[in-house]
């Protein structure tokens, strides 16, 4: 993959608008435009790594300490009842992109889980108000 072609290494240096939730200098949070709940948030190292098999170890670990950051933050402040966390590698394992991220899923009692082939793209003005929320908790 070239990192000029790649959109979350596009997003990562602002060559692409996202709605983001989080940043410093080694990860960066934003919304999915594809939610499957509102609140539905990625996390990427800036830096491109397909997935687990070639993203060194430390840099996994810090990865997924923002992640925890980021997994309380949306659960304060969409108020649900618990968060999924999902990290695929591979075609065979539903990567869809190929730059490592976690998806942080916001979930409601009772519900099941949805589909990430039954999701739509959110409204861009909908998505930066629910980040801002969500900024707010960090
Ligand atoms: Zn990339």
């Amino acid at each position: 993959m070239n990192e000029d072609k790649c959109v979350f290494c596009r997003i990562a240096h602002k060559q692409v608008g996202a709605s983001r939730v989080y940043e410093d200098e080694k990860v960066v949070a934003f919304l999915d435009i594809r939610p499957l709940n509102e609140g539905h948030t990625l996390v990427i190292p800036k830096a491109h790594y397909e997935n687990i098999f070639d993203v060194p170890k430390e840099l996994n670990a810090y990865l997924h300490g923002v992640t925890k950051q980021v997994a309380i933050a949306v659960k304060k402040a969409m108020a649900v009842d618990g968060i999924t966390i999902i990290q695929q590698n591979g075609k065979a394992a539903n990567q869809d992109i190929p730059h490592l991220h976690v998806h942080v899923i916001p979930r409601y009692a009772g519900q099941k889980m949805p589909s990430f082939s039954e999701t739509s793209e959110a409204d861009k003005e909908k998505l930066n108000q629910t980040a801002t929320k969500i900024r707010k908790h960090f």
